[in-house]
């Protein structure tokens, strides 16, 4: 959750968010010279299929890459690449982003300390967005966003 500054070129936002089947974690950043930086995204997708403990990590830098329980998958089309993706996981790329973002917008609507609905959203550090409970003043979660500060 906390953003990290190693390098000034250099951003990262993650979150993971989790289920009763499994977890989805996001992070993304950029990378590369800093007169020339590239974004990526990296998904990991951690669950239980078909009685196997599964951990499916999909990075999406300069081109997409996929590796199933630490093995690499070679050599395939992206679309191949969201293929294997479900089967090994039974979980379309598309499924587990939407079930992410759901998550996360129902952890942002309340209060977990006190049960409120009021939830403000107010600036912290350059990039940075605080979730902060109205009543009792608990900050529920935070979002960094890099395309704020480059
Ligand atoms: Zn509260």
């Amino acid at each position: 959750m906390k953003p990290q500054y190693e390098d000034s070129s250099v951003h990262h936002s993650d979150d993971r968010v989790l289920f009763a089947t499994g977890s989805i974690y996001r992070c993304t950043g950029s990378e590369g010279p800093s007169h020339d930086p590239y974004g990526w995204e990296c998904w990991t997708l951690e669950r239980k299929y078909k009685g196997k403990d599964i951990t499916a990590v999909l990075r999406q830098g300069i081109g997409l890459d996929l590796s199933i329980n630490g093995e690499k998958v070679q050599g395939q089309s992206d679309d191949t690449l969201h293929i294997l993706f479900e089967r090994a996981t039974g979980i379309s790329v598309s499924d587990m982003e939407k079930a992410f973002w759901k998550a996360v917008a129902y952890r942002r609507s309340h209060c977990w300390k006190c049960g409120s609905k009021d939830i403000l959203d107010v600036s912290g550090h350059p990039g940075e967005t605080l979730f902060i409970c109205d009543v009792c003043g608990t900050i529920i979660d935070g979002e960094f966003n890099e395309s704020a500060i480059i």
